[in-house]
């Protein structure tokens, strides 16, 4: 027997039990893994608390990712003992995830631990981190460089926000930093490598179709009216990178910055990203985060509080990588 916490369904509330199941319990799958780490993301939140009504079917065991040693293998890739990292493929979603002593998985789904790296810095990185990095990669893909200009990074107190500032000012971009909490958190957000930070409230008026030119790129984890007005403030020729739905999943804008300024949108998607584009980014956000990154933007939880900081999380009240130790 061993961890886990699982969710159920009461009515149309969601309740959170940590309780004792076994390996028959858990799903189909080739690998086994005892689970290390887990991190707590914006996702992991919207399926505790039940909001949005992510978890279809219950009882599921929450965890968007985790990292863990292999202890069971039917697939030659893998074998006892190996270290492994997950992220995405629906698992804490649909298929039971890392908030657990144990996981089964597909061995596609897993990711070889990267040199340099361990179950904890891996989920210090998780799903945030990752996505992070699939944005910056995004933008130098689209040749927006550093002599490009200056490049927004919105919902940036939060686990993709506060990683992306990290990578970018670590390869020479001036970033700013919108946050809806910049008297909390300005002191950090200038710390890993900000260069700004602006009031989120600036970003949530209503703008015109175009307005003064101010970023050559955007990491937005925010959509809604602050991607909008960001979209208006664009340079000629920037690009935005567009991962998240915090602030909701609407987008007011017009044809205007893509058909006037050749402004281009840029999908980012780290749940279904094939394993070699996601190997690579795995391999570049360790070498590119400063180690200081580690100590600055991560706090470790034990199962217990998950519920907790997940209620927070969805209310916007977290800060930085929430690691979730089993
Ligand atoms: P997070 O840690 O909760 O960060 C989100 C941040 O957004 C918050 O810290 C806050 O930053 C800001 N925010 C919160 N509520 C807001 C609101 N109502 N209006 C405007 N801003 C708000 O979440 P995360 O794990 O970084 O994820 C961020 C978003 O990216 C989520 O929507 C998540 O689902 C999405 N995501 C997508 C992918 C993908 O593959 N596409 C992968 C990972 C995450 P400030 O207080 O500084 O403003």
């Amino acid at each position: 027997m061993f961890k886990a916490l699982v969710l159920t369904q009461e009515g149309k509330k969601t309740l959170a039990n940590i309780i004792q199941i076994q390996e028959s319990d858990l799903p189909e799958g080739e690998v086994l893994v005892d689970v290390a780490y887990s991190s707590l993301n914006y996702k992991d939140g919207l399926a505790v608390t039940g909001t949005g009504r992510l978890i279809r079917n219950f009882p599921m065991v929450p965890g968007i990712d985790f990292a863990g040693v292999v202890c069971d293998s039917r697939d030659p890739r893998y074998k006892k003992g190996d270290q492994v990292i997950l992220t995405g493929w629906g698992v804490g979603e649909n298929h039971w995830g890392g908030m657990a002593e144990k996981s089964r998985v597909k061995a596609d789904w897993l990711v070889p631990m990267p040199q340099a790296c361990d179950e904890q810095k891996a989920m210090m990185i998780g799903t945030a981190g990752l996505t992070a990095m699939l944005c910056v990669q995004a933008l130098q893909d689209a040749n927006i460089t550093p002599e490009s200009g200056a490049i927004l990074v919105t919902g940036a107190s939060g686990g993709v926000g506060s990683v992306a500032i990290s990578l970018l000012a670590r390869l020479g971009y001036k970033v700013v930093a919108s946050s809806g909490r910049v008297e909390q958190n300005s002191e950090l957000l200038l710390s890993l490598g900000a260069s700004e930070v602006i009031d989120r409230s600036e970003l949530e008026q209503d703008s015109r179709p175009l307005e003064k030119q101010r970023w050559a790129g955007i990491v937005d984890t925010v959509g809604n009216k602050v991607l909008a007005t960001a979209l208006a403030q664009m340079n000629y020729g920037g690009a935005a990178a567009i991962c998240g739905l915090a602030g909701g999943f609407a987008l007011p804008t017009t044809v205007m910055p893509f058909i006037l300024r050749g402004v281009s949108l840029l999908g980012i998607d780290s749940v279904s990203c094939p394993l070699e584009k996601r190997q690579a980014a795995w391999e570049r956000v360790i070498e590119l985060l400063p180690e200081s990154y580690y100590q600055q933007a991560a706090q470790t939880i034990g199962l217990d509080e998950v519920a907790g900081y997940a209620d927070k999380i969805v209310k916007g009240q977290v800060t930085g990588r929430v690691l979730v130790k089993i």
